[in-house]
């Protein structure tokens, strides 16, 4: 599923344990995570075992995840740190492999923190500043976000590296201090890329539309979700072509890119979320290329 050559492994964690009852048999797991990671970007785990998985339990970041081991002897997953949510600082990674014989692995990792520059836009007032009218709106819809992407669902679609929705270069990276109209906001939690209005938008990677809808800052919104809590988010759009529960594939176009919501033009801006920790799309998209 996933490809290695993406992201750097450099941190080996070997577990033996002996099976109670028995006292013969040691099982082992091996856990192979990068071992310090800027703060912001995703990267790849894998858990190897010498007996079939079952299922594996996986903590991280005060959050958890269910992995499916179908009978395998490796399974790979996607974790991150998101630049508003995370510290900079260790943070533990545990992983429990769950079964008859159940073992536990953890260790260490470093997030370190990174510099972004500042970026200052000028939008209307209404945007800047949202009237009291409009903010149980945007409180509604921050719940309905938030209850999408707790979600861990158990069938793992994602591909990587993630294809392009859209041609365009990268307009604004990921990261950035926000300031609108002179007042600092959220950091840039996603990757902006150059689109012309109407420009066909395609799916970054497999899985299913979980969210289709029209939101005060995304615009025209949709979500799809690739499993094992990884999402992709498209916002801005001029046009939705997908419904709520539709399965694409990569590549597929789920709508035309557009200037709703909060904009300062059209532009594709395209979220990536692990855990619901909002993490940079851009690593898994251009490191194979090398750009
Ligand atoms: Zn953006």
């Amino acid at each position: 599923m996933m490809l290695r050559s993406v992201l750097f492994f450099v941190l080996l964690v070997t577990a033996f344990f002996v099976t109670p009852g028995t006292g013969l048999h040691a099982a082992q797991m091996r856990l192979e995570c990068p071992e310090v990671i800027g703060i912001g970007l995703p990267f790849v785990v894998r858990v190897e075992s010498d007996e079939p998985l079952d299922r594996l339990r996986v903590e991280w970041g005060g959050k958890s995840l269910q992995v499916p081991g179908a009978g395998k002897t490796a399974v790979e997953f996607l974790l991150g740190t998101d630049v508003l949510k995370s510290k900079p600082g260790n943070e533990t990674l545990r992983v429990i492999k769950l079964g008859l014989s159940p073992l536990a692995v953890q260790t260490s990792i470093l997030v370190e923190r990174r510099d972004f520059p500042e970026q200052r836009l000028t939008v209307s007032t209404e945007m800047a500043t949202p009237p009291a009218a409009v903010q149980e709106r945007i409180a509604r819809e921050n719940a309905e976000v938030r209850a999408v992407l707790s979600v861990d669902s158990p069938d793992n679609h994602l591909v990587l590296p993630l294809m392009r929705p859209v041609p365009g270069d990268v307009s604004s990276a990921y990261g950035l201090r926000r300031f609108f109209n002179g007042l600092e906001r959220n950091a840039h939690r996603g990757l902006d890329l150059r689109a012309a209005l109407g420009d066909p938008v395609r799916a970054a990677s497999p899985g299913q539309i979980v969210l289709a809808a029209d939101h005060y800052y995304g615009g025209n919104s949709v979500f799809i979700d690739h499993g094992l809590g990884v999402f992709t988010v498209y916002m801005h759009l001029e046009k939705i072509e997908v419904g709520q529960g539709d399965m694409v594939e990569a590549g597929q176009i789920i709508g035309l890119a557009g200037q709703t919501g909060r904009v300062t033009g059209p532009h594709l801006h395209l979220g990536l979320y692990v855990l619901d920790l909002a993490v940079d799309p851009a690593a898994l998209f251009f490191a194979k290329q090398g750009q």
